[in-house]
């Protein structure tokens, strides 16, 4: 069975008109997890990365396990409000209102080289916003890694293109 047999596909959800990928096989399952997280990390194993951003919430559970494997921190990329203060954040639209992500403004040096994770790439408003927000705290950013694209909705052309954004599975 390979990785894409163990996203389940659900109509309809979180409301009408989408298709919401459920990871929750995959992450059921021992092989398909440990092989998901060893090709998410086997890219980036000669980046020199100082750090792995995740953006909450499914993006903390694939980033804190690569940053195990390349052994680099992890620092979490949240919504508004769960991180204590000092903090610094971004205001993005989302398909119908808006959001905000935040990080706390000391967990990232000036420079640290710095990988930006998630579950799912759909429109690119959220990979978007966590770029703009490392930029804000001046790091290097060395790319982006999600375990799904979702090619038809184009969200890839929100990224800027010479940066590299890597996805495991296109759907
Ligand atoms: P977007 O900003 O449109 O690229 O949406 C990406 C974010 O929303 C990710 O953090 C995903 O967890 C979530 N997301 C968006 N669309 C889906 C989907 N069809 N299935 C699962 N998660 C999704």
């Amino acid at each position: 069975m390979g990785l894409q047999d163990l996203i389940r596909d659900v109509p309809d959800f979180p409301r009408p008109g989408v298709t919401f990928k459920d990871i929750g096989p995959l992450l059921a399952d021992p092989a398909g997890l440990a092989a998901c997280i060893a090709a998410l990390a086997k890219p980036w194993r000669d980046a020199r990365l100082d750090a792995i951003c995740g953006i909450e919430s499914r993006g903390f559970i694939f980033g804190a396990a690569m940053a195990q494997v390349l052994e680099t921190g992890f620092v979490p990329l949240r919504k508004v409000g769960k991180l204590p203060p000092p903090t610094i954040g971004v205001d993005y639209d989302l398909e119908y209102g808006s959001a905000r992500l935040e990080v706390g403004a000391q967990g990232l040096r000036p420079g640290a080289r710095v990988l930006l994770v998630d579950d799912v790439l759909a429109t690119g408003g959220t990979l978007a916003a966590g770029r703009t927000l490392l930029e804000q705290l001046q790091v290097e950013l060395v790319g982006a890694s999600v375990v799904i694209e979702i090619d038809a909705l184009g969200g890839r052309a929100r990224w800027p293109a010479p940066l590299p954004l890597l996805a495991l599975l296109h759907c």
